[in-house]
């Protein structure tokens, strides 16, 4: 019989389902540093059990079983008592037959039986969900319990703060899941059988991304040359695989011939001469960056459950802000608001805001359709400065497509991120002296900045709000140090022609 560790448990038949090869890499390497959640992740972890404890108040007069996670065996037994109790749902209730552990978020007793309720911290349900749902119907069978019903209870898009009675959606898939089931047994058996052996060979493919990404990428996938024909901009991975097949491995090894859309030509063009490409029209999509110009840039936090008026699940909301605003005499002068408490930002941020950008004439994003949400949503949250807003929304010019539509540089590496332009375009400047460098970290960095900043030691929170404050900064002045850079592009060409 297998050890307490080695059984399965329903997180490994789920790892399983997408991999054998990669659950008996999580359960015989279960130090693999693939496996150490990433910031994101961890901040995921940790809205999810906010919104599970959420959810057992939607279930009420429940019995919690509160111990800790890998004490498997105890909370089997602590769940039978509690079932013995005959309380009308039980928390984290834990099951084995099969040789599988499961967790069942909430059971509900029922007239006739039980209700096994897998909590989601989405705002829909989908496909994956119901294998979840599946292994847990099967092993609470195989214990002896009766079970007749099975939902996804998921977060409601529609519910918005601070009316939070309709924060949860309970979807009935009792159907779904008794489909679903007739594949288990078989499954778990041979999982079971898999993982006593050797490391087994599975080649790579879809499912290595999906429901979710296989952490072990990196292991399996063999290392692609510079300029691979997957590093096409946006080209699908089947037109990939279709081009490498037919001999072309490289943007190099591309006939000349081949038909392309008109950024996949400028690219190839690019890489085969190793030249930057500049086109003749960039000349007139410069010209609606009129100045005095304001460059913009937002960050946001996105909060399972909503804790500001109007919000719903998983709002993005604007929380701080970077502006480099051309001001008549004095050059470029630099804005910036950060929020720092657990109270709405919106007002303050949306004042500063509107007094940042007053002067200017056009108000330049990076991928302005970000920026244009943020500012719609300032407007709605702030009514006051809804007019001011809309000024700025209207005078909003996107600087991205500006160089994906007339400009390609080999270094780019097929992609229109400001990551990837600006150390092509303005060589010596990049994100990686900052102790934030991306937008996820930033993320998780300033919500901890505002909900959990009083708890944290002042040196420490004063320096997680400067590296803030540096990133969303660089945002802004790579907007202006890219603009400059793209003039000096049409400079050099007039001079040309
Ligand atoms: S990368 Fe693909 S093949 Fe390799 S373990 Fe992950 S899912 Fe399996």
């Amino acid at each position: 019989m297998p050890s307490e560790s080695s059984r399965l448990s329903k997180s490994r038949y789920l790892s399983g389902l997408q991999c054998h090869k990669q659950l008996w890499w999580r359960v015989h390497e279960p130090e693999a540093p693939e496996l150490s959640p990433t910031p994101g992740q961890q901040n995921l972890f940790a809205q999810g059990r906010e919104v599970g404890e959420r959810a057992r108040g939607h279930v009420p007069g429940g019995e919690l079983i509160d111990l800790p996670f890998y004490q498997y065996d105890n909370k089997v037994t602590a769940t039978r008592e509690a079932l013995r109790r005959g309380r009308p749902a039980i928390y984290e209730a834990w099951f084995l037959a099969d040789d599988t552990y499961v967790g069942v978020d909430i059971l509900e007793r029922t007239s006739r039986g039980y209700t096994v309720i897998e909590v989601k911290a989405s705002n829909s349900r989908k496909p994956e969900h119901l294998p979840d749902a599946a292994v847990q119907v099967h092993v609470l069978r195989g214990a002896g319990l009766q079970v007749e019903r099975a939902e996804v209870m998921h977060l409601n898009p529609e519910c918005r703060y601070p009316d939070l009675s309709n924060l949860f959606v309970r979807e009935d898939v009792t159907a779904l899941v008794e489909a679903a089931l007739i594949g288990v047994p078989d499954e778990l058996a041979a999982q079971q059988r898999m993982l006593e052996g050797p490391l087994p060979d599975v080649p790579i493919g879809e499912h290595c991304t999906r429901p979710y990404d296989c952490p072990f990428i990196e292991r399996c996938w063999p290392k692609v040359p510079d300029h691979h024909v997957s590093k096409l901009y946006r080209i699908e991975r089947k037109r990939a695989l279709e081009l490498e097949a037919d001999g072309y491995a490289t943007i190099y090894d591309l006939p000349s011939d081949l038909e392309l859309s008109v950024i996949h030509a400028r690219q190839v063009k690019a890489v085969q001469t190793g030249r930057m490409v500049v086109e003749r029209t960039l000349t007139k999509a410069l010209a609606e960056f009129a100045s005095p110009l304001a460059f913009l840039d937002f960050e946001t936090v996105s909060l399972a459950i909503p804790r500001w008026p109007g919000c719903r699940p998983w709002q993005q909301v604007p929380v701080q802000f970077s502006v480099h605003v051309e001001e008549r005499g004095r050059g470029l002068v630099h804005h910036q608001w950060i929020a720092e408490g657990p109270e709405d930002p919106r007002p303050a941020l949306a004042e500063a805001l509107v007094e940042a950008c007053v002067g200017a004439r056009k108000v330049v994003a990076y991928h302005a359709t970000f920026e244009r949400e943020c500012i719609k949503q300032l407007r709605e949250a702030v009514p006051r400065f809804a007019k001011e807003l809309e000024r700025i929304e209207k005078r909003l010019v996107d600087l991205l497509p500006a160089i994906r539509s007339h400009v390609y540089h080999p270094d780019f590496g097929g992609g229109f991120s400001i990551k990837k332009t600006l150390p092509a375009l303005v060589p010596g400047l990049s994100y990686a002296d900052l102790k934030v460098q991306d937008g996820e970290v930033a993320t998780v960095e300033l919500q901890r900045l505002m909900i959990e900043g009083d708890r944290t030691p002042p040196a420490e929170r004063a320096a997680l709000r400067d590296a803030l404050l540096a990133y969303c900064a660089r945002d802004t002045w790579a907007m202006v140090k890219l603009l400059e850079k793209l003039r000096g592009l049409v400079a050099d060409q007039l001079e040309l022609f």
